[in-house]
């Protein structure tokens, strides 16, 4: 039986009519996608909230503490769900909410706020806070700002407020709501000892200690970082955030705000990068090395070929162990559904190099760009999806008959349900996957994902739907 045929045999997703400029097919007709408008409301879209939006940017900045305003459910999105490491203090684990009930709906919760914050200042001595709105503080209209100012006043630390109400958009608002909130301390902080040749590093979360593999890259080429935003984030690093000579933006959706903030404000130039993959992070390197050279000849002769070393060792170690994996893993597919594209992109390529091909590619922030230049690497007849919901993710799962899913804590249950191998890019990870060791962590997670034999027992080979069965 053909792959068409067994395609054919599953049955079709019932996507709704109005999301279906939302789902592409590369090769179909002209590439143009819908994206970055408000998720359809009963569609249970994959993508989370604004005020989550802004909670997995900040929570990373360790020394901080971080004030849900609103109804305990709202707290659930804590640090056990999305991990986030610290190399010193660790406030950033414990998750605080004002706990709002019926009759501060009704009251008004403002006092209860001021409260919790003079208390849990007292109680743990951070550095800053932060206090997140929800929805519902939205609609009671709890003065947050006023709030702040004068707790911020009373407890001598700058306390932030972080409009991140969760109904005003989608989860983009809630990254821009987060850089809002960064801007107000970048600018406050001694730079008197920062060298030009220095770079913030922005958009990455240390989940797993990718942090700390970028540093290390900065410090063999020579480059002083000044503070990670948010990765093992600390408050009076972001507050000299603008002494830096270059930021560096991973994941445009989340940190990219911020980031043309301090350029038109402090004149600090930013570039994309990505550390994920192996051309992505060379490239990066490459960028950050020439960036200075260029700009100090004198102060940063020989960053490039530093870097060039840098790069021409950590091939050397890698390139033969992936050739070993890359001998079982060619031909098998992948399907890949993310919170930023920036990572799809480079997931696309980094799977190349393992042999494998990824069917289905999806993010819940992409832009109408960002989905242009994905469709430019992606082969025909690969599916191209916005902000998803469940049901249309098992289907394409289904469709394309791939043979492991990456993407966060709640694809998981989607990826075991249908009996494909999971590998978790983001809340539960605890093994690095940036940088090239990442790549060799990610390749080995990925050979031992794919190649498990309990896959052979599962619902859907069982079934005949495995494509070497299929096409005897
Ligand atoms: S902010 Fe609103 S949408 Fe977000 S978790 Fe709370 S209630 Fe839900």
């Amino acid at each position: 039986m053909s792959e068409t045929a067994a395609a054919a045999r599953i049955e079709r997703p019932a996507i709704f009519e109005e999301r279906r400029d939302q789902i592409r097919r590369i090769g179909e007709g002209d590439f143009s996608m819908a994206c970055n408008r408000d998720s359809l409301a009963g569609a249970v879209s994959q993508r989370a909230c604004v005020f989550c939006g802004s909670r997995v940017v900040l929570y990373p900045i360790a020394d901080a503490l971080h004030l849900v305003h609103g109804p305990i459910g709202c707290a659930a999105y804590t640090w056990d769900i999305r991990g986030s490491l610290s190399s010193g203090p660790e406030l950033h684990r414990l998750s605080f909410s004002t706990d709002l009930q019926e009759l501060d709906v009704v009251f008004g919760g403002e006092k209860k706020l001021a409260k919790a914050l003079d208390e849990l200042i007292a109680r743990h001595h951070p550095k800053a806070a932060f206090v997140y709105s929800t929805c519902i503080v939205g609609i009671i209209g709890d003065d947050l700002e006023a709030v702040c100012k004068a707790a911020g006043e009373r407890n001598g630390i700058p306390v932030i407020p972080v409009q991140s109400e969760g109904f005003k958009g989608n989860k983009r608002e809630g990254y821009l709501a987060a850089c809002k909130a960064m801007r107000r301390l970048v600018g406050t902080g001694d730079v008197s000892d920062v060298s030009p040749l220095s770079v913030n590093i922005m958009g990455d979360f240390n989940l797993a200690g990718e942090t700390w593999i970028i540093r290390r890259y900065m410090e063999r080429m020579g480059v002083q970082v000044v503070a990670g935003i948010t990765g093992d984030g600390r408050v009076d690093d972001i507050r000299r955030a603008h002494g830096a000579g270059l930021n560096l933006v991973q994941c445009s959706g989340s940190t990219q705000d911020l980031a043309r903030m301090l350029r038109d404000d402090f004149g600090t130039p930013f570039i994309r990068v990505s550390w994920i993959g192996i051309e992505d992070v060379a490239e990066s390197l490459y960028a950050i090395a020439e960036h200075f050279e260029a700009r100090h000849p004198k102060l940063a002769a020989g960053m490039v070929e530093r870097t060039a070393k840098l790069v021409r060792e950590e091939l050397a170690a890698l390139m033969p162990q992936l050739a070993a994996i890359r001998r079982d893993l060619t031909g098998k597919r992948a399907a890949v559904y993310v919170g930023g594209s920036f990572k799809a992109f480079s997931l696309v390529k980094a799977f190349r190099h393992l042999g494998m091909e990824v069917a289905v590619v999806g993010s819940q922030t992409g832009t109408e760009e960002d989905y242009k230049e994905l469709a430019a690497i992606c082969s025909p007849g690969t599916i191209v999806v916005d902000d998803a919901n469940p049901l249309e993710l098992s289907a394409f799962i289904r469709e394309k008959d791939v043979d492991v899913f990456v993407g966060g804590v709640k694809e998981r249950p989607i990826a075991f349900k249908l009996g494909v191998g999971f590998c978790d890019h983001n809340h539960e990870r605890k093994i690095a996957l940036e940088g090239f060791e990442g790549m060799l962590n990610f390749a080995k997670e990925i050979h031992a994902s794919v190649m498990s034999p309990v896959w052979r027992f599962v619902p859907r080979r069982e079934a005949g739907l495995n494509r070497k069965d299929a096409e005897v």
